[in-house]
């Protein structure tokens, strides 16, 4: 039993942590100094690719170097499957459901993806580097919530603008 146990608490650990990775990430990363490229994200895209998906490689640059550190199913490795998934389940819901970086079109009708969506929809309501809400990404307050904190962020931009 804990065979199975102990690898299922860490991959499930490793995505609920990397949730909290992502959102400090993209809350004081990208949109601090890393915004030379995460600006590209914020923009129309020009190409098939954009300068924030380097972001993206280095997170998988960091998965690539805990399967080469641990031995073949060891916790370093179960960590590393959690991480990878984390990614996949990212990208599925980021790149795929939000901004359709895939050639089909797919609205979800799950209550919960639906609101991924339109919480990350509202992140995307600002263009610039501040005043944005919602940073996480398989995680989201609610819309009505989101909505609120938007329109007191954009009051603040305006007065000490
Ligand atoms: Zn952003
Ligand atoms: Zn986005």
């Amino acid at each position: 039993m804990v065979d199975v146990l102990v690898p299922i608490l860490i991959v499930v650990g490793a995505v609920v942590g990397m949730e909290g990775v992502a959102w400090f990430t993209h809350r004081y990363v990208m949109h601090g100094w890393g915004w030379r490229w995460h600006k590209s994200h914020h923009e129309p895209r020009s190409g098939v690719f954009e300068k924030n998906d380097r972001f993206a490689i280095i997170f998988a640059g960091i998965a690539v170097v805990l399967f080469a550190a641990g031995d073949a199913w060891s916790p370093l490795w179960w960590l590393a499957i959690g991480v990878t998934l984390y990614g996949v389940l990212y990208f599925l819901v980021h790149d795929g459901l939000v901004h359709r970086r895939w050639p089909f079109r797919y609205a979800p009708r799950n209550r919960y993806l639906k609101r991924l969506v339109e919480a990350h929809r509202l992140h995307h309501a600002v263009s610039g580097k501040e005043g944005c809400v919602s940073f996480g990404f398989l995680y989201a307050r609610r819309p009505e919530v989101l909505r609120e904190r938007l329109k007191e962020s954009r009051r603040s931009l305006r007065s000490t603008a």
